[in-house]
């Protein structure tokens, strides 16, 4: 089964609905083997976790099952995700180890979609954040 920490998923959204395709990922993540997994089975249970997920286990960044990259000087990368991912469980209402699919995922976001603003990375770009996720919902027929 996908595990999909869920700011994973909702970077996929964005890029698929901003027609954004990825580069190999320079650290060996799984991101576009994963994207086109979940994208092409929208209705496939996902396992929404805190923690390393199936994008992460071919990082090489993750040491001892522990995130090590950074980003910036002084902002590792685990402690902006780990918060982030904390915060969009308890705003979406659910549970690390909850199952749903991309399409009940989806459905969800969209009847909360105050989640996006709490993407606060230096590297956000809001704007094409929410403009990617509304189209791919739109694509999803929701
Ligand atoms: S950089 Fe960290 S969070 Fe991103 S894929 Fe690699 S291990 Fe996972």
């Amino acid at each position: 089964m996908i595990k999909m920490r869920p700011h994973h998923l909702l970077d996929i959204l964005r890029d698929f609905g901003n027609d954004r395709v990825r580069d190999a990922h320079p650290w060996g993540a799984s991101l576009n083997s994963v994207t086109q997994i979940v994208l092409s089975n929208p209705d496939h249970e996902i396992e929404f976790v805190l923690k390393v997920d199936s994008i992460c286990e071919t990082c090489s960044q993750l040491n001892e099952n522990i995130c090590e990259a950074r980003l910036n000087e002084k902002l590792l990368m685990r402690v902006y995700n780990d918060r982030l991912d904390m915060d969009l469980f308890t705003e979406l209402k659910i549970k690390p180890n909850t199952k749903m699919s991309l399409i009940e995922f989806s459905v969800h976001v969209s009847e909360n979609m105050n989640v996006l603003d709490l993407f606060t990375s230096p590297n956000e770009d809001s704007f094409l954040r929410k403009k990617g996720t509304l189209s791919a919902f739109k694509r999803l027929g929701i």
